[in-house]
């Protein structure tokens, strides 16, 4: 699968063609527009894991829940606060996904990938992560990641995942959504900043923000949603907070845009 990738990549880089690369989509608004170009989707590709005591090396295709559940058989994990993000690893360490004071970067030692059509491998120093960020080349498609994990009680870190995975069920708001759509500010929670504003409940078309979580969109009912209404929407959040607090919002989520996304970043 990473032979053939490496391939089409190679092909795109030559043709100078724009594209995107689509981990589980759990973090990215689509677009109305046709596309420009070509969208890669990666959910299936790269789902092996290998270890080797506490190092794990694992396709840029598994989940957060399978890697924390396969190394929590094998006696190893710390993985349990991050479990029920619906992520993959290769969006995972693009977007340092993080939760309850833990985040990815924490466990990973060396990242795997292709980059203008040619194998590409890092080891990122604690500088090259950020908030919700890695500093990851543009145009780099990550293919594998290694971990180093801690050593746990299969038992009990059963158990931490379980109940993770409740109160995820319990505080996220239903219907479809692509997580936080604000990056919370400096010292500060959008959350909190958008309730103040009287977001909870503003709505656009089909999308709504959430009545439980007012940094939360959701879709409601079976009709697509538009990236139009989308951002409509997002521009009035951010607006109420700009006007009441002067802080500028930024978004967490990714808006696919192939037009931005041109291949001469790549050389
Ligand atoms: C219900 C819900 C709850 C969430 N909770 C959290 C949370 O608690 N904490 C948190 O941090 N996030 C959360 N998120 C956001 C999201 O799940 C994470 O950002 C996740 O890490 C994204 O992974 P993905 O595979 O879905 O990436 P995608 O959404 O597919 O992509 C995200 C970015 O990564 C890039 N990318 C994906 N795969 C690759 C690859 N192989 N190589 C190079 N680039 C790639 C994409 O181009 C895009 O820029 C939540 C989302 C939802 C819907």
């Amino acid at each position: 699968m990473v032979s053939s990738l490496k391939k089409i990549l190679q092909f795109i880089n030559n043709k100078q063609i724009n594209y995107i690369v689509i981990g589980n989509g759990s973090n990215l608004i689509g677009s109305d527009a046709d596309c420009d170009g070509v969208v890669l989707d990666l959910r299936r590709c790269g789902s092996e894991i290998h270890h080797d005591g506490a190092v794990f090396t694992v396709g840029a295709a598994v989940s957060l829940l399978t890697l924390a559940r396969f190394s929590a058989e094998r006696g190893y994990g710390g993985l349990s606060k991050l479990c029920g993000i619906p992520g993959q690893f290769g969006g995972v360490v693009t977007m340092n996904a993080g939760a309850l004071g833990q985040e990815i970067c924490t466990y990973v030692q060396e990242l795997h990938g292709i980059l203008a059509g040619h194998d590409w491998s890092w080891r990122p120093e604690p500088a090259d992560w950020g908030y919700r960020h890695c500093r990851l080349p543009s145009g780099v498609v990550l293919t594998s990641v290694v971990l180093k994990l801690k050593e746990v009680v299969p038992e009990e870190e059963n158990k931490l995942i379980l109940s993770e995975l409740r109160r995820r069920a319990d505080v996220t708001p239903k219907g479809r959504s692509a997580g936080s759509v604000f990056r919370n500010p400096p010292g500060e929670f959008a959350g909190a900043l958008l309730e103040q504003c009287g977001c909870k409940g503003l709505s656009v078309g089909n999308l709504h923000v959430s009545e439980r979580h007012a940094n939360w969109i959701v879709k409601e009912g079976e009709e697509p949603g538009h990236a139009s209404d989308c951002r409509l929407l997002v521009e009035e959040m951010r607006r109420r907070v700009q006007e009441r607090f002067g802080v500028l919002l930024e978004n967490e989520w990714h808006w696919v845009n192939l037009r931005q996304n041109l291949l001469h970043e790549l050389h």
